[in-house]
């Protein structure tokens, strides 16, 4: 469970302090997804890297099972919209890479990524380099590495953001299928209305103005992998 208690970042703009957080209070629990929606400038990419631990707050506190973060954490990945795959290694290489830097043996990283490069769908692009991939295989592999070190928490920001209408349907279903199969913890930041209400449990919206409040919506609805229908339409004879 991520607790978030009193949590406030200011930046500095101009001379005076821009509030972007301001006490924001929050709970998500072990297996839940939230996504977090509002209009651009509203914090919610700031709230993700201070999740992430890549940003500092200036008061208040996040903990994990009561443990509070101190920077980043091996419990927690993210995914970005861009995958920043390195160009260098193959598909196998840089969904293996994070194993590697963290000491694992490369025959026990590159079984482990290959398990995650098949779960995105790729297996047959293993040896493929970056430049030869889609955006959205591309981002399929940035998924794949992100759950190679197996996070019990992902953070997403705007993963989907930069793909193409179809690409993006076929990678919501591939989100929640994983998500279901995984079962981890998603944190989602998201411009796509229609996508945070398919996918997330409960919607976080960021106010727009400084003087409004964060608001929760609890999304009524099954979960995506228990509604039987896919959203594409099929052709049927
Ligand atoms: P968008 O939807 O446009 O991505 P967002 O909701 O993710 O926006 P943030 O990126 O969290 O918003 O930024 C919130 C505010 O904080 C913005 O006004 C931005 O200018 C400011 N801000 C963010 N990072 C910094 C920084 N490193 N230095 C100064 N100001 C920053």
């Amino acid at each position: 469970e991520v607790t978030i208690r009193d949590l406030s970042k200011s930046f500095a703009l101009g001379g005076r302090q821009l509030a972007v957080l301001r006490s924001l209070n929050l709970d998500i629990s072990s297996g839940e997804c939230l996504v977090i929606v509002g209009a651009s400038g509203s914090g919610k990419t700031t709230l993700l890297r201070i999740l992430a631990g890549l940003e500092k707050a200036d008061g208040g506190a996040v903990a994990i099972d009561g443990k509070r973060i101190e920077g980043v954490g091996e419990e927690r990945a993210v995914i970005f919209q861009e995958p920043r795959l390195l160009p260098w290694l193959t598909v196998l290489g840089n969904v293996a890479f994070g194993l590697e830097v963290r000491g694992v043996p490369k025959a026990e990283a590159e079984k482990r990524a290959r398990f995650y490069i098949a779960l995105v769908g790729l297996a047959e692009f293993s040896d493929a380099y970056p430049r030869q991939l889609s955006g959205g295989m591309a981002q399929r592999v940035g998924i794949a590495r992100a759950l190679t070190v197996q996070p019990e928490i992902l953070l997403l920001d705007e993963p989907l953001g930069a793909l193409d209408a179809m690409t993006k349907i076929s990678m919501q279903e591939e989100l929640a299928r994983i998500w279901s199969e995984e079962n981890v913890t998603m944190v989602m930041v998201t411009h796509d209305l229609e996508e945070a209400i398919y996918l997330a449990d409960r919607v976080l919206i960021l106010p727009k103005d400084k003087g409004g409040a964060a608001r929760l919506i609890t999304v009524d609805l099954p979960r995506p992998r228990e509604r039987s229908e896919s959203r594409f339409v099929r052709y049927r004879e």
